[in-house]
């Protein structure tokens, strides 16, 4: 499989293995957060857990934009829904996530509420221009990634003036989440795995200021075996030398100063929130995006009102602090029990990019032979 193949070289894996196991210092801890979701399946599914030293140790983080949206934004979805009559877009991972009270947008589709799954922002678009007596709303979530994309089809939907779209506007930035978690200091991390799809949108240079102020080496990490184990070997090598920088391992993809293009077509459509919610983080300041009072038209939450509910995640479920690099997913009492893919609990076992989903899939049997 040309493109894929060198970069899943078990014969390279095991030599960069070998080095990173010469080169982690037996008397010190290696405590590396890897940021995104993307890789901690990576992490789980090519057995890279396993190639590691002990004092190598992988943390969870934040980034599973399905898994940092708060239920309360679910709910107010779908409230949205079920008071209005609105078509609702959006993401297959996002229907199953558990709003309050057990409720989710799946159920409320039950209830019959039109919810459609898309794949894409486009999908929702062309749903709103194939049903123009209905007003569509296009739940957004997600990072960087999925911000331009967003914004691109706000853009063709107010030139087109198609007075039936909006948007629910749930885009987050990394950078201020990776500096909140840095800034709290709970997760004790010696060095940050960078997320790569982001940051072909924002660039490597976007994180040095979290490398700066905090004193944390971080390389933006491709998503292949390979990618993965040679970035952990550059930032034990940072470790060791007591340095603080952004490397980038993806240089592929990524430049210094990222899609410079994307970059405009965010700022065009998008402005600064002052305050958004994460779950797991709680409410952070300038962490988010809102649409720009030109596009307001287009604003879901403008249109119809929409207002914040306050909810609490379902009892014993601890995504929150699996967010926060607190806890790993098979501490939490649920995990394979109560809580599995078929029958989640939480986010964090929903989404394709979840801890708790990549531990139950690639993990468990691990966790319970260590156990044994
Ligand atoms: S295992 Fe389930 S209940 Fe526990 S933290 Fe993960 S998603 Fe929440």
């Amino acid at each position: 499989m040309k493109f894929v193949d060198e970069y899943r070289d078990g014969d390279v894996a095991q030599l960069l293995a070998r080095l990173i196991r010469q080169e982690a210092k037996p008397d010190r801890n290696y405590r590396l957060m890897e940021f995104c979701g993307g890789h901690t399946h990576a992490i789980f599914r090519f057995g890279i857990v396993d190639l590691m030293p002990d004092n190598v140790r992988f943390i969870h983080g934040p980034g599973c934009p399905v898994c940092v949206l708060p239920a309360g934004r679910i709910e107010a979805a779908i409230k949205l829904v079920e008071e209005n009559d609105v078509i609702l877009c959006t993401y297959a991972d996002l229907m199953r996530v558990p709003a309050g009270k057990r409720d989710s947008l799946q159920k409320a589709k039950a209830r019959g509420g039109d919810i459609r799954m898309v794949y894409s922002a486009t999908d929702a678009l062309a749903i709103a221009q194939a049903n123009r007596e209905k007003q569509v709303v296009f739940f957004a979530i997600g990072f960087e990634t999925t911000t331009p994309p967003t914004a691109a089809v706000l853009k063709i939907a107010n030139a087109m003036q198609l007075t039936n779209f909006s948007v629910f506007c749930n885009h987050v930035e990394t950078p201020p989440a990776m500096m909140h978690i840095l800034s709290a200091g709970e997760a004790k991390i010696d060095g940050i795995l960078g997320p790569s799809h982001v940051s072909t949108i924002i660039g490597s240079q976007a994180y040095a200021d979290c490398c700066d102020k905090y004193r944390v080496p971080l390389v933006i990490a491709g998503f292949e075996p390979l990618d993965v184990i040679q970035s952990v070997l550059m930032l034990v090598r940072q470790i060791n030398a007591g340095e603080a920088s952004v490397e980038n391992q993806y240089t592929r993809a990524v430049s210094k100063g990222g899609n410079k293009k994307a970059q405009s077509l965010m700022a065009e459509v998008f402005e600064q929130r002052p305050l958004f919610e994460w779950r797991g983080l709680g409410v952070l300041p300038e962490s988010a995006v809102q649409i720009r009072s030109e596009f307001a038209d287009f604003d879901a939450e403008k249109r119809f009102g929409m207002q914040a509910i306050a909810t609490a995640d379902i009892k014993g479920c601890i995504c929150p602090a699996v967010l926060r690099g607190m806890n790993n997913p098979d501490e939490c009492k649920l995990f394979g029990t109560a809580c599995t893919p078929e029958d989640p609990k939480g986010a964090c076992m929903v989404s394709s990019e979840g801890a708790c989903a990549a531990y139950y899939s690639y993990g468990r049997y691990r966790a319970a032979e260590s156990k044994a």
